[in-house]
């Protein structure tokens, strides 16, 4: 028989741990608004038929560095969710081997069954419905009032914990970007994006009131496991050798093959420069890894000070002062 736990004090030990490990964010999703929404053969229950509970893990973005740096050099450094994979991996086991449950680690990966565009489960979603996040006019990126761009992960366990509900209100657009829509009927993401692949109208209420996002076009930019079939189409298609060596071969084509020798990481990122404008990514109190540091040693010189002043008021206690 299963041991019994405080689902809350469960929840709280999971939260207290992927915090411990670098996590910004952590929330639980409902499971049944993941499966109504969810589309058939998508919702958690379709990949972990016993499951209870999906837990999510937001990670924050790149460094402060990382967004000052050139459009080439944050092309490669902007992205940290393989540090949201580590720690909801490490959840799953974390999960299991402390309170005896089933769990897994949700892969953010494509459906093989489905192709390139298809995820075999939404992280955003799962972030989104646990309140963690809030989906933006930049492509439905999810974002955060307190931390920014954040990246995402998913455990699911088939032990029943307390779902949290979605954040109130979107913090996109922020007030700025309603001022620049009004001014130039763009927003910052829309105007600074290389391929045009966004757009979208801001009501009369300064909220959201229509998205469209050219996905193609963004992940022919950004994701260059788009670019493989189309350099192979060319080579194909060369007439001669030294074209066809040019296919292969050209500097844009080689660093392809160069990213795939290192990893898939690389081929997979946003550009960034819609969140390189967001005001949101860019000054959301927590988002920023030198103010997050500043804080948690101001945090650290009060803790000091303060049981300073309470054993300097024992002292005069003990000295019946
Ligand atoms: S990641 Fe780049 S291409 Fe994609 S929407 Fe953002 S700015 Fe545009
Ligand atoms: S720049 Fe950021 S906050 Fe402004 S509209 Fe775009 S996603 Fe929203």
């Amino acid at each position: 028989m299963a041991e019994k736990f405080d689902p809350e004090e469960v929840k709280q030990a999971c939260e207290g741990y992927v915090k411990k490990k670098g996590a910004l964010a952590f929330g639980l999703a409902n499971l049944e608004t993941l499966e109504r929404i969810s589309p058939p053969g998508c919702g958690p229950s379709s990949m972990l038929p016993k499951v209870k509970s999906v837990l999510c893990v937001g990670v924050g973005g790149g460094t402060r560095g990382a967004w000052s740096a050139d459009a080439k050099t944050l092309a490669y450094i902007g992205d940290t969710e393989t540090m949201a994979y580590r720690i909801a991996y490490g959840l799953a086991f974390y999960l299991e081997a402390k309170f005896g449950y089933r769990s897994i680690f949700v892969p953010p990966d494509m459906d093989p069954e489905k192709g390139a565009r298809v995820p075999m489960q939404s992280m955003k979603l799962h972030a989104e419905v646990a309140g963690i996040g809030a989906r933006s006019m930049a492509g439905d990126i999810l974002l955060h009032p307190e931390y920014g761009m954040m990246y995402y992960a998913s455990v699911f366990t088939e032990m029943e914990l307390p779902p949290d509900e979605p954040m109130p209100d979107n913090p996109c657009p922020h007030s700025s970007c309603v001022k620049l829509y009004r001014q130039s009927g763009q927003t910052p993401c829309m105007r600074f994006c290389p391929v045009e692949c966004l757009s979208g109208s801001i009501g009369n209420d300064d909220k959201v009131a229509e998205m469209n996002y050219d996905a193609h076009a963004c992940a022919e930019m950004s994701q260059q496991y788009e670019a493989i079939p189309g350099v192979l189409l060319d080579t194909l298609d060369a007439k001669d050798p030294i074209e066809r060596g040019m296919a292969l071969h050209g500097p844009e084509n080689q660093v392809i093959w160069y990213k795939l020798a290192i990893g898939a990481g690389e081929l997979l990122a946003l550009c960034y420069e819609c969140m390189r404008v967001c005001p949101i990514t860019q000054t959301a109190p927590l988002s920023n890894p030198i103010a997050r540091g500043a804080g948690m040693r101001q945090k650290i010189v009060e803790a000091e000070a303060a049981a300073k002043a309470e054993h300097t008021v024992e002292q005069a206690a003990e000295k019946g002062e």
